[in-house]
């Protein structure tokens, strides 16, 4: 209904500012994720941590919320620098090797018919990062990263410390 009254250069504007958004790889929201922290953990300092500190309460009390969010920020730097578990011609063998095949939605020697490299099961090719990851899971874009095998235990880590963080 809305294409009828919205003009079609800006409908071709917007559908290409969403795609850029939500279907490609961007730093934007690892920017906006550190600029938030930044200013709930701004506002910390200036309103609690400064008056906590002249009613005297305990060093590490303070200092608590800062070593969350450092911890959180690790979690978050690690699962975005890591290789998600990307398939690629010289490891596609060993990997085959981990999980069984069923027969029903993974099949063995079935090639990506985007990136055509063999498929091992629980693999899925990306469209943002335009790879297949082993025992993919998503594409994250808060941590602008694919969310597989072997970076899976950073992103727990950085879902769990989140809270912590957010809560302290
Ligand atoms: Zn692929
Ligand atoms: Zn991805």
């Amino acid at each position: 209904v809305l294409s009828l009254v919205i003009p079609t250069r800006l409908q071709g504007v917007a559908h290409r500012a969403l795609h850029r958004l939500f279907h490609t790889r961007s730093r934007l929201f690892v920017a906006l994720h550190v600029a938030l922290q930044a200013a709930v953990y701004g506002e910390y300092t200036w309103e609690v941590c400064v008056y906590c500190w002249e009613l005297q309460f305990p060093l590490l009390l303070l200092l608590l919320p800062y070593l969350l969010l450092l911890g959180n920020l690790g979690c978050l730097l690690l699962c975005s620098r890591a290789d998600p578990g990307i398939i690629t011609k010289s490891n596609h063998v060993a990997l085959a090797e981990v999980y069984a095949y069923d027969g029903v939605l993974f099949q063995k020697g079935t090639l990506c018919p985007t990136c055509g490299t063999e498929k091992p099961a629980r693999s899925k090719h990306c469209s943002f990062c335009n790879v297949c990851v082993h025992r993919f899971d998503h594409h994250c874009v808060w941590v602008n990263n694919c969310i597989g095998a072997s970076n899976a235990r950073w992103f727990l880590l950085y879902l769990l410390s989140l809270p912590a963080a957010g809560a302290a």
